[in-house]
């Protein structure tokens, strides 16, 4: 297998940002792709302010910052060629099986491809690729320059020895890869819905509201309160990860999304990346 050098990232929202940060922090050369323009610029602007951020922290310099921004190259995602691709558009399957489908024909059979689907089949994404044995999953957390853990999926069809090698890969970029099963939502996804989705449901029965929902969890424990996670997730992102859900468990109620969250899409409150969600972000 050839040493990985470049790696493209496709989709430059919240988690293909800070992908590509982390990877460029990791000394990689990072191509960084979208259909939107203004978004490959703010882009650049989120990870230079994440970067005087952590310099004012005294948890970064000067010298990485610009290190690590003259490793990232803008371009339109059909000149995205790359020895390891990473997908972080909308969590939709047709619109990501076309990626990688595209992506496929522009790039060398040795390139690997790998999803940040975070309630997607990664078999479903990657099993009708021409060389779907260099595909598989790679799920990073938001913030993703700053989260440690890497979720890593193999398809039914990814090649085993594929497996280490994005293992390997994860640890260079000085984070935990952990091996999981391609089961709906994965591990933590899994388990988070309920966090998500109960509090939701407290606030649809007026048990009590987001601003204490959010500061009792705190209080036991979670660094960050339901309502708090689900504006920095993203709204829309989050409402489609339960749909998504929702159908992989068959329907069960207990992954039912929730009318609120289809209320806050329906008004635009994404959360953090458009000032409004849950909270108001403009304000603060
Ligand atoms: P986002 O909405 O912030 O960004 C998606 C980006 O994809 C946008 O910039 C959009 O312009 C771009 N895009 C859409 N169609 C495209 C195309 N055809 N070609 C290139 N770019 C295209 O979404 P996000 O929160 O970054 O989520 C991206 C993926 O990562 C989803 O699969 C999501 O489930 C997963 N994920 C999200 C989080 C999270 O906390 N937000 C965490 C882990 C994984």
């Amino acid at each position: 297998m050839q040493p990985i050098k470049t790696v493209g990232v496709v989709g430059a929202g919240s988690m293909g940002q800070g992908i590509a940060q982390a990877c460029a922090m990791a000394g990689y050369t990072i191509l960084l792709g979208d259909i939107n323009s203004d978004i490959l610029q703010r882009a650049i602007q989120n990870i230079s302010k994440n970067f005087d951020q952590a310099i004012a922290k005294g948890k970064s310099t000067e010298e990485k910052k610009a290190d690590a921004l003259s490793k990232i190259k803008l371009c339109s995602p059909e000149n995205l060629k790359a020895d390891l691709i990473i997908e972080a558009v909308v969590e939709k399957l047709e619109l990501k099986q076309k990626i990688f489908s595209d992506l496929e024909k522009i790039n060398e059979a040795e390139t690997i491809l790998a999803t940040n689907t975070s309630s997607l089949s990664v078999s479903k994404i990657g099993n009708d690729l021409k060389r779907p044995e260099r595909f598989l999953g790679l799920h990073f957390f938001n913030p993703a320059q700053l989260m440690k853990l890497v979720e890593v999926i193999a398809g039914e069809k990814t090649n085993e020895k594929l497996m280490p090698e994005m293992v390997n890969f994860i640890r260079s970029l000085e984070k935990t890869p952990v091996v999981v099963k391609d089961s709906p939502g994965f591990i933590v996804n899994r388990v988070a819905r309920h966090y998500y989705l109960e509090s939701l449901k407290l606030l649809e029965e007026n048990v009590a509201d987001i601003g204490t929902i959010d500061a009792l969890t705190k209080s036991a424990g979670f660094k960050l309160g339901p309502f708090e996670l689900m504006d920095l997730i993203g709204n829309d992102v989050n409402l489609e990860v339960s749909r998504q859900m929702y159908e992989a468990f068959g329907n069960v109620k207990r992954f039912k999304p929730s009318a609120i969250q289809e209320e806050k899409v329906a008004a635009g409150k994404l959360g953090k990346k458009t000032g409004k969600g849950y909270y108001d972000y403009e304000k603060k």
